[in-house]
């Protein structure tokens, strides 16, 4: 077997250079940037790797607003004047209220200016390969670089997860654009490509909602294909609660409710629930549902099928026919231009390509599922590998898939590092 040029350069590094070499984040999204903004008011030397808030700028589409209220959109560094409100005050942006949807702009623009102000330095540059090499780690970037880490710290979001149903895959090429036949909506920042054309949009939660909104308004002609009896829309918050409400119901950055409030305000305690409990709550705690600030444009705007399956889709004469199981249209078919997946993410290791084989087999999964198996300090069972965001969120609840987690990741991830680096 012939070895890469990488293989035998990583066989050329030192062990103890890469033990003696930066912790890596890879990520500048909102994880990547609190744990990076962490590790370096605590002094450890850190590299940190990608665009910064690249998913927000190239995964969702112009015109989107974040579904989450502001008090649950802060990023977290030590500093205590990091929150998003201090960045309206201070960049003179408008000011948020619990009933101001933000849009995705201006938490773009918060995140560049949290950059600036508690992480400095970022490399834009992606990372292609994870080894390991000794204690620790050897990291090639797409320009060619290659150094040792001594840690290594994934953030990378949700843009190697995205999930196309199998009756849909082969349709989907994987470049984005008007003339594939099937596309996921992370591949889409202005879907005003779709004007004049036939769109069906799979899914019933906030980005297949608001991806129809946006198709409807930018001129396509667009039909919602839900699987679910009926589209759950999120309630308009109450900005006065009495006591007593307060107690019944309580508030928690995900929405109202026990569980959630539960979860949230222990999310380490998560961890200790059986595997099986955890799963239930990664893919039941927060099901799909839409923001209350978008049902007006949805509903009785866009025909929404509920109820309803693809059976199979085929390409003929140049549009997608979708056959479709039960629905509130009946059995039947469906012929459209374009078939638009909002249909979610899988957590799911093998997917991040630029961990190495050997690396990504050496992830322990979370039984039932291919997420890793991580620590209380969100390391995995390859020792100094961390994995935060969404990823983190089969073995902490699901606060891990929002904005609203990175303040515990961040401090947990530090707290660990820095026992690493007291005991070398
Ligand atoms: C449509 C949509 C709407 C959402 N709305 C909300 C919301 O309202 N509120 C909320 O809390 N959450 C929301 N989320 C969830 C959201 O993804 C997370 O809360 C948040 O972005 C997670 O941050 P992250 O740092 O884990 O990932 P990301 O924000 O995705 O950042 C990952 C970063 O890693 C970089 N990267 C990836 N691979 C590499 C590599 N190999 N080398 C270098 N860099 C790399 C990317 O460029 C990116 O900058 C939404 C998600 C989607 C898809």
């Amino acid at each position: 077997m012939t070895q890469s040029l990488f293989d035998q350069r990583r066989a050329a590094v030192k062990p103890d250079s890469a033990a003696g070499g930066p912790v890596v984040v890879i990520g500048a999204g909102p994880y990547g940037l609190s744990v990076a903004a962490h590790l370096r008011a605590a002094s450890v030397p850190v590299r940190i790797f990608g665009e910064v808030m690249g998913s927000w700028r190239h995964a969702m589409a112009t015109g989107m607003f974040l579904k989450s209220t502001p008090a649950a959109t802060d990023l977290s560094a030590p500093a205590s004047r990091a929150r998003l409100t201090d960045f309206c005050r201070e960049a003179g942006e408008e000011e948020l209220t619990e009933l101001t949807p933000i849009p995705c702009e201006t938490f773009v623009r918060y995140g560049m200016w949290f950059a600036q102000q508690y992480v400095g330095t970022i490399d834009a540059a992606r990372v292609s390969v994870v080894e390991r090499a000794g204690t620790g780690f050897t990291l090639r970037l797409e320009g060619g670089e290659e150094f040792g880490a001594r840690a290594v710290v994934v953030a990378t979001g949700l843009g190697a997860l995205a999930h196309i149903p199998r009756e849909l895959r082969q349709l989907a090429p994987d470049g984005p654009g008007p003339q594939a036949a099937v596309s996921h909506t992370s591949q889409h920042t202005d879907l005003s490509v779709f004007a004049g054309r036939h769109v069906a949009v799979v899914g019933g939660g906030q980005s297949a909602l608001e991806s129809a909104a946006l198709l409807h308004e930018a001129g396509a002609h667009v039909q919602v294909l839900v699987r679910a009896p009926r589209v759950r829309w999120g309630a308009r918050p109450q900005l006065e609660r009495s006591w007593g409400q307060r107690l019944a119901v309580p508030a928690s950055p995900l929405g109202t409710g026990w569980v959630l409030a539960a979860v949230c305000r222990t999310p380490g305690a998560v961890r200790h629930l059986p595997a099986r409990a955890r799963m239930l709550l990664f893919r039941r705690a927060l099901g799909p549902s839409g923001g209350w600030w978008l049902r007006e444009r949805v509903e009785g705007v866009v025909p929404v099928r509920t109820a309803c399956r693809i059976q199979r889709a085929d390409l003929a004469g140049g549009q997608v026919r979708l056959r479709l199981m039960g629905g509130s249209g009946g059995t039947g078919g469906l012929a459209v231009d374009h078939v638009l997946a909002a249909t979610g993410y899988r957590m799911d290791v093998d997917a991040l390509l630029f961990l190495s084989p050997s690396v990504r087999q050496a992830v322990g999964r979370v039984p039932g599922s291919k997420a890793p198996r991580l620590s209380g300090a969100f390391e995995s069972s390859v020792p100094r590998l961390y994995f935060t965001g969404s990823l983190a969120a089969p073995t902490f609840g699901p606060m891990l898939r929002f904005v609203a987690g990175t303040e515990f990741a961040a401090r947990r991830v530090t707290a660990r590092v820095r026992q690493h680096e007291l005991h070398c």
